[in-house]
């Protein structure tokens, strides 16, 4: 993850210059909520918004870095994510999650019947997912530290609960950077305990992105491929070199799928390009071994 700057006072701006009329929407269907004092699973037009998040994220998931479709597509590969569930709140992780059931020695808040419904239409509690990410795992889970905050407005004012996921907009929430980086192909704490080794550890298992392989797929692939142009950046002629410092540009911008691990790759080649050799070729290795052609499936002889 990453984060997405925008300042505080720039988000709505934005939503205005895409429909002038969404805020005013907005207002009318919070105060519907307040009087009915819950989500009461009515008009929903957060879609109508879903190319501000997107601008802002250059199209990639908010939670685990792929970078989904642009125009004219995107909008069907991009979910529209409340970061705070709008409806009643699960408890996590569920009792019931097959063989890497998780445990904690800590609390993560249980369920919650009220919601975050006064957050339903509040653009600060708005970012966009892939469709694994929010329609598979994140769900209406959201995991505290502390006690959640009834009747909510504001999700500037919410640090007291003490939320393990991390909201990648802005300045509102921790730099996800900060919390997490790479170890070749895998997400690690940045931090060895305490309450930033907790939140990246929550943030990791919840959104299982150290155990998905689309996204060890991918990483591996970025790493073999940034560190080919470090290599050529190094020792190429010049006209090589000039291309291999775009390309290096490029693996480090936000732009890009998987920037996180890139840059953490990129540190690591600083510090030790030995080191970065063996994991490239590590990573490598994964790719080979990941690209064998899969077993046909089963069907009727003829
Ligand atoms: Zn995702």
């Amino acid at each position: 993850m990453i984060r997405h700057p925008v300042a505080r006072d720039e988000l709505e701006p934005l939503i205005d210059a895409l429909d002038d009329r969404w805020l005013t929407k907005a207002g009318a269907r919070t105060e519907e909520l307040r009087r009915a004092g819950r989500w009461d699973g009515g008009v929903k037009i957060w879609s109508d918004i879903k190319g501000v998040y997107r601008g802002l994220q250059h199209d990639k998931c908010a939670f685990c870095e792929r970078r989904l479709a642009g125009p004219p597509y995107g909008a069907v590969d991009h979910d529209v994510e409340h970061f705070r569930p709008k409806g009643a709140v699960r408890g996590w992780p569920p009792a019931a999650r097959g063989r890497d059931r998780l445990s904690y020695s800590f609390e993560t808040g249980g369920d919650w019947p009220e919601g975050y419904y006064l957050l339903a239409f509040n653009p600060w509690n708005y970012t966009t997912a892939c469709k694994v990410c929010n329609s598979a795992l994140k769900r209406s889970y959201f995991p505290v530290a502390g006690r959640r905050i009834s009747g909510a407005e504001d999700p500037w004012a919410l640090k007291s609960e003490g939320a393990f996921l991390v909201y990648p907009l802005g300045e509102m929430d921790a730099d996800p950077e900060s919390l997490i980086t790479f170890r070749a192909n895998l997400p690690v704490p940045r931090v060895k305990s305490g309450p930033r080794f907790r939140r990246a550890s929550v943030i990791i298992d919840f959104f299982r992105l150290d155990i998905r392989e689309e996204l060890l797929w991918e990483r591996s692939d970025r790493i073999v491929s940034l560190f080919m142009a470090l290599d050529l950046a190094a020792t190429g002629s010049a006209s090589r070199r000039a291309l291999a410092e775009r390309s290096i540009a490029q693996h480090l911008s936000p732009f890009s799928p998987h920037t996180s691990c890139s840059r953490a790759f990129h540190d690591l080649y600083q510090a030790d390009p030995d080191e970065a050799a063996r994991i490239a070729d590590e990573c490598q290795l994964y790719l080979d071994s990941h690209s064998r052609p899969q077993p046909a499936a089963r069907g009727r002889r003829r």
